[in-house]
């Protein structure tokens, strides 16, 4: 199943269900945008959560930021972006990929660029971060934030886009520690891909030659995956040496340097970026959840998500839609657990089964079904409901007391 036919699986499903659209659709589209309906906003929103978990809440050496889109056009000059972030068009011409804006009215507009990056809104500030935190090496800068690339040719449907959500960190080294702190980032952005729910398998380093790396960089690992047109880049992990600090320094005029305050020295302290694509991120996740298979007789499509990144993470039906009192039940459920987990639906909108394939196919990890029982049909079930596992379809009978801890995670 690992062609391109999974690709227009996946890119019908993700319109399909309200995922992803194509930018500016009513007229014809813009190459290299997309648009997130509600299910794809709430995936999005739930790897941001979780890369925010892993990588700055839950440490205690992040210094997160968000800074602007455009920033003072030297800092592109001193970054080496105006000079080299460049690319071949098709008759060999160097192709500068950002896109520039004007900031201004009339004579006094001025040239500038949207951030191809989030990184620089980082280094420059630095400065910032030390003044108001004095934080002590090791340390790191994180942000999450829209980038934007003039790709010549955008593809790959959310792969290679031209306006995406980058999550980035800038950790902070000693020179003498770049190699250590190197590879526990290694690690610890392998860990992170895993608990998103890739397989292991599908996911390559690639030590990128001193050739192919970017201006900035003394060593850049690729972390490449199995996506279904092949095998590409999702996120890198690059040494940036102490090349931003320094340019901004000397371009500025503000000294970004460090003070040890033991030893009494001051230097440019050097950098190890850890770098991630949200859209990229949410791309192999699909491709990866995607699965067709085979359920008490009757195929079906259904998106093996983590349960923690599931768009709707609990499903609520009455068994039948005209019974005001499975519905009254049915909605008291939903409102209850919504107050606990928020993305939690209701639906009575045809039978169950069909409810249960609606539900599959997007992922959601547990459907609840209220029915006669429910309401003391039987006594001894009283205030039970069934619980079906999306990916084994197996019900099960619970107290309603006990569904938040069923689906809690
Ligand atoms: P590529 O070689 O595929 O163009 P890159 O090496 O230029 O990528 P970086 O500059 O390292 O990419 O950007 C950091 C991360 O931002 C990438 O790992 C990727 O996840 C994401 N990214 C970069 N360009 C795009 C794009 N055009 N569309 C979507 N995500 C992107």
């Amino acid at each position: 199943m690992e062609t391109n036919d999974t690709m227009e699986k996946v890119i019908a499903l993700c319109k399909r269900r309200g995922f992803i659209f194509q930018g500016s659709e009513i007229y014809g589209g813009l190459a290299g945008f997309w648009d997130y309906g509600p299910l794809g906003v709430e995936l999005r929103h739930r790897i941001k959560q979780s890369f925010w978990e892993t990588f700055v809440s839950g440490r205690d050496d992040m210094y997160p930021v968000s800074t602007s889109i455009v920033m003072n056009p030297r800092i592109w000059q001193a970054s080496g972006h105006v000079d080299t972030f460049k690319d071949p068009t098709e008759d060999g011409k160097q192709f500068n990929v950002m896109f520039s804006t004007s900031v201004g009215a009339g004579e006094e507009a001025a040239t500038s660029y949207l951030r191809p990056e989030t990184a620089q809104g980082m280094f420059v500030n630095f400065k910032n971060i030390q003044d108001t935190f004095h934080p002590k090496l090791p340390f790191g800068m994180a942000q999450i934030g829209k980038a934007f690339r003039n790709e010549i040719s955008p593809r790959d449907f959310i792969f290679r886009s031209r306006e995406f959500e980058q999550m980035e960190i800038e950790y902070f080294v000693r020179e003498s520690e770049w190699e250590k702190e190197f590879e526990s980032w290694r690690g610890a952005m392998l860990a992170w891909m895993k608990s998103i729910g890739l397989p292991t398998e599908k996911i390559h380093e690639l030590e990128v030659p001193a050739e192919d790396r970017a201006h900035y960089s003394k060593r850049t690992t690729d972390f490449e995956f199995d996506f279904p047109f092949g095998r590409k880049e999702l996120c890198g992990l690059a040494y940036r040496t102490d090349f931003d600090l320094r340019n901004h320094s000397t371009a500025s005029g503000v000294a970004l340097e460090y003070f040890d305050e033991e030893t009494g020295e001051r230097f440019t302290p050097h950098v190890i970026e850890p770098t991630f694509g949200v859209d990229r991120s949410i791309l192999a996740i699909l491709v990866s959840a995607y699965t067709e298979d085979e359920l008490g007789g009757e195929k079906r499509v259904v998106l093996k998500l983590a349960k923690h990144l599931a768009p709707v993470r609990v499903a609520i039906f009455p068994l039948l839609k005209n019974k005001p009192e499975l519905v009254a039940k049915a909605r008291e459920v939903c409102t209850d657990l919504k107050k606990q987990f928020g993305n939690v639906v209701f639906d009575d909108n045809g039978n169950i089964g069909k409810r249960y394939r609606r539900q599959d196919e997007i992922g959601t990890p547990y459907c609840v079904t209220i029915d006669f029982d429910t309401l003391g049909e039987k006594p001894e079930l009283l205030n039970t409901v069934t619980i079906r596992d999306r990916d084994s379809g197996d019900q099960r009978r619970v107290k309603i007391e006990d569904l938040k801890a069923e689906v809690g995670l």
